[in-house]
C-alpha cells in the first residue's frame, strides 16, 4: 500500500523523536539515498526534482519549519497590501511526492562518515547531500547589530515575525515620521529587494502619512534596476524617498537600538522607523558542514552544484557562490533543477550535461508599477557566467500600461514557483 501524505508527515515527527529514522535498506539493486536539507525555494524544489528525474531515489527532505513563510512578496505585507498569510505554504503536497519530510533542524554534517545530524540526535545516512539553508545575518558584522536589536530595528529579510513586526512599527508611527532603511554592500539575498521595499512603504506613506520622508542609506554606489526605480520614485513618490549612496556618506557603520539611530561615517540618522538589511551569509549549517569559504558564502562546481570544499555535498539557492546569478527564489529553483538532474546522473553512474540557467527579478515599485531584470546563465571558466546579450531590463521609456502588466506578470510569477515548489 503506498503510504499517504499523512502518514510521510507523522512518520517523519516520529522517527525523529525517537532517534529510528526511516532508511531504505541497503544491498545490492538499493535506492540511492539523498538528504536535502532546506525546504525553501531551492530545497524542496530539488526534493521535488530528483524524485522526477528518478523515483528509484529515496529522498529525505529535512526542514525545521513545519510552514514555510516566502520572502517575495512580503514587502507588500509590510506595505500593509496583503497578508503574512498569503505567503505560508506547507509540506503535505511534497510528502505526497514519495519525499520523506523530516521536520527538524540539521545541526552538524559527518562528511567523511556521509551522515546528517539532527536536532534531536538523530542521524540520516546519505550518499549525496544537498544543502539549501538560505542565509543566516552576520549578528554582529555590524556593530550594534545583534537578535536584541532586531526586536528593535527589525530586518524582516527572513519572512515572518520580523516582517509583521515591521508593518506594525509603520502602521504605529505619526505622520511626519522619518523611515530609515539601511542596505547592505554585495553580494546578499535579492538584490533589487531593498528598493522595492523602499518603494511600497514610499506608497503607504503617500496614502496613509504624507508628511513622512523616508531616508535609503546604501553602502553602494549602484544597485539592479537603478534608472528605472530612479525614473519611478520621481514619477510616484516626488520628494519622499531620499537615496544616499556610499559615495555620499550611505555606509552605516553601527546602530544604536535603543534609540532607532543609524551612524555613518558622515552623521547620525534616527529613525521613527529603522529597518535595517544587515549583512549576511549561507545558513549555519553550511559552515558547519565546511561547505562555506571565508566569504561565508560556498563555492561550488557549476554544472553540478557540487562543493568546491567538501566531495558529496551540494550547494544551492542563496547559500551558493553562484557566479553572476543573483541570490533570488527564481534562481534557488531554476539551480534545484540542475542540482537535482546532475545527482540523479552521477548516482546512475552517468555524467551531467551541461546547463544553462534563467533568472527573472520582478520588482513592485507599486502595487500596479513592476519592473524586471532577467539573465541566462552558463558555466564559463569555473563559475557561472552570463551569457552576453540574452538578457535585459524593463525598457526605461514603457507607458503605464506596460508597468501595469508586469506588475501582474509578477503576480503570476509568484503564483506559478509556489505552486510548482509546495502546490
Ligand atoms: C524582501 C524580499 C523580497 C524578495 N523578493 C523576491 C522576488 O520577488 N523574486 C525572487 O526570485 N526572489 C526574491 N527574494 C529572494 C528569495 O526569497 C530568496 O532568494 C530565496 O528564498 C532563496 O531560496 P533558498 O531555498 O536558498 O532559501 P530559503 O527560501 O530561505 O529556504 C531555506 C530553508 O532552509 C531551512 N533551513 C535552514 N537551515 C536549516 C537546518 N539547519 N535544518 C533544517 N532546515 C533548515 C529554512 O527553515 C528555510 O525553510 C526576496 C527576498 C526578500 C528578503
Amino acid at each position: 500500500m503506498k503510504t499517504g501524505r499523512r502518514e510521510f508527515l507523522k512518520l517523519g515527527v516520529a522517527a525523529a523523536a525517537t532517534g529510528l529514522l526511516p532508511r531504505p535498506a541497503r544491498g545490492q539493486g538499493a535506492a540511492s539515498r539523498v538528504v536535502v536539507v532546506g525546504g525553501g525555494f531551492a530545497g524542496a524544489s530539488c526534493a521535488r526534482a530528483l524524485r522526477q528525474a528518478d523515483p528509484r531515489i529515496a529522498v529525505t527532505l529535512v526542514e525545521a519549519n513545519a510552514t514555510f513563510t516566502a520572502c517575495p512578496f512580503s514587502n507588500e505585507v509590510i506595505a500593509g497590501l496583503r497578508e503574512l498569510s498569503a505567503q505560508q505554504f506547507t509540506y503535505e503536497r511534497v510528502a505526497a511526492d514519495g519525499i520523506s519530510i523530516v521536520p527538524s533542524a540539521a545541526t552538524a554534517v559527518d562528511v567523511a562518515g556521509r551522515s546528517v545530524a539532527l536536532a534531536g540526535g538523530a542521524r540520516l545516512a546519505y550518499d549525496r547531500l544537498v544543502l539549501a539553508p538560505g542565509i543566516d545575518i552576520r549578528w554582529g558584522a555590524l556593530p550594534g547589530y545583534d537578535e536584541a536589536a532586531a526586536a528593535q530595528m527589525p530586518h524582516a529579510w527572513r519572512a515572518g515575525e520580523q516582517t509583521v513586526l515591521l508593518r506594525r512599527q509603520l502602521e504605529a508611527m505619526a505622520d511626519g515620521g522619518v523611515v530609515v532603511i539601511s542596505a547592505p554592500a554585495n553580494p546578499f539575498r535579492c538584490p533589487p529587494g531593498p528598493y522595492e521595499r523602499a518603494s511600497l512603504i514610499a506608497h503607504y506613506l503617500k496614502a496613509k502619512k504624507p508628511r513622512s520622508k523616508l531616508l535609503l542609506l546604501d553602502a553602494k554606489d549602484a544597485f539592479s534596476k537603478q534608472k528605472l526605480f530612479q525614473a519611478a520614485w520621481a514619477d510616484l513618490y516626488p520628494g519622499l524617498i531620499e537615496w544616499v549612496p556610499l559615495s555620499k556618506g550611505g555606509n552605516v557603520t553601527a546602530v544604536d537600538a535603543a534609540t532607532r539611530t543609524f551612524v555613518t561615517d558622515f552623521g547620525r540618522h534616527q529613525a521613527a522607523v529603522a529597518n535595517v538589511i544587515p549583512p549576511q551569509k549561507a545558513g549555519r549549517i553550511a559552515e558547519l558542514a565546511g561547505v562555506a569559504d571565508k566569504t561565508g558564502w560556498c563555492p561550488i562546481d557549476p554544472i553540478t552544484f557540487e562543493s568546491r570544499l567538501q566531495p558529496a555535498v551540494h550547494v544551492i539557492g542563496d547559500s551558493a557562490i553562484a557566479g553572476a546569478m543573483p541570490k533570488s527564489a527564481f534562481a534557488a529553483n531554476a539551480q534545484a533543477k540542475t542540482c537535482a538532474a546532475a545527482v540523479a546522473r552521477l548516482l546512475a553512474g552517468g555524467a551531467p550535461s551541461t546547463p544553462k540557467l534563467i533568472n527573472t527579478c520582478y520588482s513592485l515599485v507599486a502595487p500596479d508599477y513592476g519592473i524586471s531584470i532577467a539573465g541566462v546563465y552558463a558555466p564559463a571558466g569555473g563559475q557561472l557566467a552570463e551569457v552576453p546579450g540574452a538578457g535585459g531590463v524593463s525598457p526605461a521609456d514603457a507607458p503605464r500600461s506596460t508597468r501595469a502588466a508586469e506588475a501582474a506578470l509578477a503576480q503570476a510569477w509568484f503564483r506559478t514557483i509556489t505552486g510548482e515548489v509546495f502546490g
